[in-house]
């Protein structure tokens, strides 16, 4: 059956790349897209599945009960673009001024509506629900996913696939890591709260820019005394704002910042350090912290049952040596909150292409892939839900 339905794609890639152009050449900033998730709508109207649109706001999703009984399996795709000018010399380039597809969703997005009209097709004999998740504002933070789930598109899932096409891999390749694959986002604000004054009477005052000074310095203690140095982490500062003039002894500073990291416990051990410094180090000077910090995004944590059946099901579709272990990701996708929900995979795979330029980095205003990616991941995709709701009976056969 799979062969068939990988034949199928073959058949519908074409109408794959139009949608994927015409989301390329339309694309809409995240939390803003309007027409976009219409069209995702409409596209599996026409294939009867049953579609909620405006979920978690944005989001849409359909879901396609299979002609006899059994487990749930949801698939992700993201859809939102970047702020980026489009500067690639082809003729799918943005029409929107400022915007563009730089990081591939619109590869994601047509993807999993080729596997989503494929599966349409034989529905009566599939045991079992196949939820299609596309994602609005993966981009932003915080992203669509939290909304989306609040809004119950987990609701009845047992398990979950996602993936990225990356410009960075030869197109052709396949990656996945099992447990932690992407680091966890967290953004911080602390405002030092000191007491101003003239700059010729410092005794008069609690400076807070000298405080805050400090304070960026001890943060920096956090990462190399508090963390195991077999884990990954990081705190960076990116922003301090106090003071107008140059005889004024201001209020308040302002710190803002970033922590990444993988494991779980480490993540919320930094949090706990980043508040413990930033309070001792103000009351040392008299000033006080207010701290704000925003548990944005989890590291995505691949389940390592679903890892072996995805990775298997990639070894019998890509050629030899071309299923590759992955690199953990740096930066964060909000995929991750689904698997705090449900166990899961997010696997990579190659749209690096010398010879049509396919070469830029994500989020580069020249970011291309190779199209062909689309089928990469509709085949996996289309694969692991098939062995899912089989229980492991249905595989691809050796290419
Ligand atoms: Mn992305």
């Amino acid at each position: 059956m799979i062969h068939s339905l990988f034949d199928r794609l073959e058949e519908i890639y074409s109408e794959l790349v139009d949608f994927r152009r015409d989301m390329h050449m339309y694309p809409e900033i995240s939390n803003e897209e309007v027409e976009t998730p219409k069209k995702i709508a409409e596209y599996l109207r026409n294939l009867g599945i049953e579609v909620k649109t405006g979920v978690g706001g944005r989001g849409v999703v359909g879901t396609l009960k299979g002609g006899k009984p059994g487990k749930t399996v949801a698939l992700r795709a993201d859809f939102d673009a970047l702020p980026i000018q489009d500067e690639k010399k082809v003729d799918y380039r943005s029409r929107v001024p400022g915007v563009m597809h730089a990081c591939g969703h619109d590869i994601h997005t047509s993807a999993l509506l080729g596997v989503a009209k494929v599966l349409s097709e034989v529905r009566e004999e599939l045991s079992g629900t196949v939820v299609f998740i596309h994602q609005h504002a993966e981009e932003a933070t915080p992203g669509g996913a939290k909304v989306m789930i609040e809004d119950g598109c987990l609701d009845g899932v047992d398990v979950i696939y996602g993936a990225h096409v990356m410009s960075h891999i030869p197109f052709g390749q396949f990656a996945v890591r099992e447990g932690y694959f992407s680091s966890a986002q967290d953004d911080f604000k602390i405002e030092v709260m000191g007491k101003g004054g003239h700059g010729s009477m410092p005794h008069m005052t609690v400076d807070p820019l000298v405080t805050a000074s400090q304070l960026v310095v001890n943060l920096q203690q956090i990462v190399s005394r508090n963390v195991n140095p077999l884990e990954a982490a990081v705190v960076t500062v990116g922003s301090f704002h106090s003071g107008e003039a140059n005889n004024v002894i201001p209020d308040k500073a302002m710190i803002k910042g970033t922590v990444r990291t993988y494991n779980d416990e480490v993540r919320r051990n930094i949090e706990i350090a980043l508040r413990r410094v930033a309070t001792s180090t103000c009351e040392g000077t008299g000033a006080k912290a207010n701290i704000e910090f925003f548990g944005d995004c989890p590291s995505i944590y691949n389940d390592s049952k679903e890892t072996d059946r995805v990775k298997e099901m990639a070894t019998l579709i890509f050629d030899e040596g071309k299923v590759v272990e992955a690199e953990p990701l740096m930066g964060s996708e909000d995929y991750s909150l689904y698997q705090q929900h449900v166990p899961g995979v997010y696997f990579i795979v190659g749209g690096e292409n010398r010879d049509i330029n396919a070469v830029y980095p994500h989020h580069h205003p020249k970011f291309n892939v190779d199209e062909r990616s689309m089928k990469d991941i509709s085949k996996v995709f289309i694969s692991s839900v098939l062995n899912y709701l089989s229980d492991g009976k249905v595989k691809p056969e050796k290419k």
